[in-house]
């Protein structure tokens, strides 16, 4: 069943006077369950991409439809719904708040979508192997260990899809492959459906599909891995 669609997407930039056209009739069709991995140069439009399949930006031209619903209709306050309960994002930058402790950070996503399940922030805690780091500051733990916390940030109010803009972007390779098995946990266990954008082609070994863009069009896109 497709999760999430767009038809026709053009995305433009207006700055003084000048349009940059940076998507160009962006044609998508991603199954429930699939895990998408978004490569291509830099400035070639992957993290405009992103943004505008999660509905944090608005598109110019075209639709995106999450569950057959196009979302670019939807209010403020249907957005807000969206982003707190049916979407997770993981950031390259992990965007932890430096105050509060890795299990506030989680907390923090449970309580904003009404819920503070703490049960749920201990077992997942657990599952992704960061419960003695519990009372920890971001700053007191390694890059990696933060990257995981975002995921079960990410995790926490059961989402559907988790979009992920370079997650190991910031981290060295043994992290990346920690974050990346992470990843790969949430596919296979949780089940969810998966938008990574990646500069490293050796995380195609991860993913069930693979698309490329080149200048704001998709150049390619194929299953991998079947
Ligand atoms: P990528 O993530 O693939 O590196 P981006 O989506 O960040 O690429 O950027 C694609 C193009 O859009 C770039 O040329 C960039 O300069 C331009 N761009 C991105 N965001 C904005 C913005 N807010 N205003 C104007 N131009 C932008
Ligand atoms: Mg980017």
């Amino acid at each position: 069943m497709s999760k999430l669609q767009t038809k026709g997407l053009y995305k433009n930039y207006f700055e003084g006077g000048l349009t940059t056209e940076v998507l160009k009739d962006i044609n998508l069709d991603i199954d429930e369950g699939e895990f998408v991995l978004i490569t291509g140069p830099s400035g070639s439009g992957k993290t405009t991409l992103m943004n505008c399949i999660s509905g944090l930006e608005s598109v110019t031209a075209g639709e995106v439809l999450l569950d057959g619903l196009d979302f670019s209709k939807f209010s403020k306050k249907q957005m807000a719904e969206l982003r707190k309960n049916k979407i997770g994002f993981v950031f390259q930058a992990y965007n932890l708040l430096p105050n509060l402790t890795l299990f506030e950070n989680i907390q923090i996503a449970s309580v904003i979508a009404g819920k503070n399940d703490t049960n749920r922030i201990n077992e997942l805690l657990t599952k992704f192997n960061l419960a003695e780091f519990k009372k920890h500051f971001p700053n007191q733990v390694s890059g990696g260990m933060q990257q995981r916390t975002a995921i079960v940030r990410a995790l926490i109010n059961d989402p559907q899809i988790i979009f992920a803009d370079e997650p190991t972007g910031n981290l060295d390779s043994k992290s990346t492959l920690e974050v990346m098995e992470n990843f790969k946990f949430l596919h296979d266990e949780y089940k969810k459906t998966i938008i990574m954008v990646t500069h490293s082609l050796d995380n195609l070994k991860y993913a069930t599909r693979h698309i490329q863009i080149i200048d704001g069009k998709v150049v390619l896109d194929e299953k991998i891995n079947a």
